[in-house]
């Protein structure tokens, strides 16, 4: 058997313990005589497995007691649609602040729900940066402020937190969820996919304040109501049982690393030996990302002739490293180095962009 170092964007690399733990324990979980695949979700297996993942999630993240943690379906895509529709109550509008593909896709699923209003968008720059909190004309009647605290394609990360006052702030966390300590008291929701660094796709997490709840518009479905599903322990339909397992295996192996202070350390060092290579390169590699707005998590960089592309990834390819290429919209590579990725990944691409530059430089 030969591992690869995974650099894919998402669904992406879990740390081998994990796989390895879950492999064990396929056939036969803890005595149980099955799968975890196979369990009544409301059974006392699931519900201690279930458990222990969500209060590891707390503690990891740091969740006060007046936030709900909730573990649904739908991805991030589904909340982008969902969240409008719990959180619009009376209010009409919804500030966005437009930062990439992925900001730009929560204002269009919003759009349908409430008016859109784009309070700063970094659009004229080719998205190359989080534009300056002073040029966001807020809404004081907006139901919420929404960020894209990762663009995943663009390779563009807040590395601060919004302070937008009254008005609840609402974070679309997919692609840096747990890369490092967040103050959640700052926010009134989090939401992301597991596929990026938590887990397998299928499972989706929500945080929400307390205060934010039971406001819902009649339209939405009962699966997707914040509320409802907090009443019943985010079991109000058949949860993501395997994907809440294999996340709750992760969380245990985050812990295990030292918790959120300890991979930041790890996560800044990766970034570090990437964006270091880049800029040290000669303009060989490009990052066209703001230095004080780079993403820890998605490194995207370009080549200085894009006919030189398929011999770096083929090259790439040969020494164990896969899904490098840039997203179609970017063009170039992309590095996507989350928390599983270990260092040695990381030293490897390194290794190979030297090499690649003093051959082709
Ligand atoms: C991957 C990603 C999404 C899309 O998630 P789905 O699970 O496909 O709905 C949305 N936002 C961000 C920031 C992402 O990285």
């Amino acid at each position: 058997m030969t591992r690869v170092f995974n650099f894919s964007s998402g669904p992406a690399v879990l740390p081998e313990s994990v796989l390895r733990q879950a492999a064990e324990e396929m056939l036969d979980w803890h005595g149980s005589g099955m799968s975890v695949m196979e369990m009544s979700h409301r059974g006392p297996q699931f519900m201690a497995i279930l458990d222990e993942a969500q209060s590891l999630f707390r503690e990891l993240l740091g969740v006060p007691d007046d936030y709900r943690t909730l573990f649904l379906q739908g991805g991030a895509i589904g909340e982008m649609a969902i969240v409008p529709m719990n959180l619009l109550g009376a209010k009409t509008s919804i500030d966005f602040v437009n930062t990439g593909t992925w900001s730009s896709k929560a204002m269009s699923e919003a759009g349908r729900y409430a008016r859109i209003n784009e309070v700063a968008s970094s659009a004229a720059t080719a998205f190359d940066r989080i534009p300056a909190f002073e040029t966001w004309r807020l809404d004081p009647d907006a139901a919420y402020v929404h960020i894209c605290s990762n663009e995943t394609i663009g390779g563009v990360e807040y590395h601060w937190t919004p302070d937008t006052g009254d008005v609840p702030l609402v974070a679309d966390v997919s692609s840096n969820i747990l890369s490092a300590p967040l103050d959640v008291t700052k926010f009134g929701l989090l939401y992301g996919g597991a596929q990026k660094n938590v887990g397998p796709a299928g499972l989706t997490l929500v945080v929400v304040r307390d205060d934010l709840l039971g406001r819902a518009l009649p339209i939405t479905p009962c699966a997707f109501d914040f509320a409802q599903q907090s009443d019943n322990g985010s079991m109000l339909n058949t949860p993501p049982t395997y994907a809440i397992y294999i996340a709750g295996l992760v969380f245990r192996w985050l812990k295990a690393q030292g918790g959120l202070v300890a991979i930041e350390a790890l996560n800044l060092r990766k970034a570090g030996l990437l964006y270091d290579t880049i800029d040290a390169s000669g303009g060989f590699y490009v990052n066209p990302v703001a230095v004080a707005d780079r993403s820890l998590m998605n490194v995207p960089f370009r080549l200085p002739d894009a006919r030189l592309d398929a011999p770096f990834l083929a090259e790439a390819e040969a020494l164990g490293m896969v899904q490098l290429k840039g997203h179609r919209s970017v063009g170039g590579m992309r590095a996507s180095i989350y928390n599983a990725m270990p260092v040695e990944g990381v030293q490897r691409l390194v290794d190979h962009m030297l090499d690649f530059a003093r051959r082709h430089g």
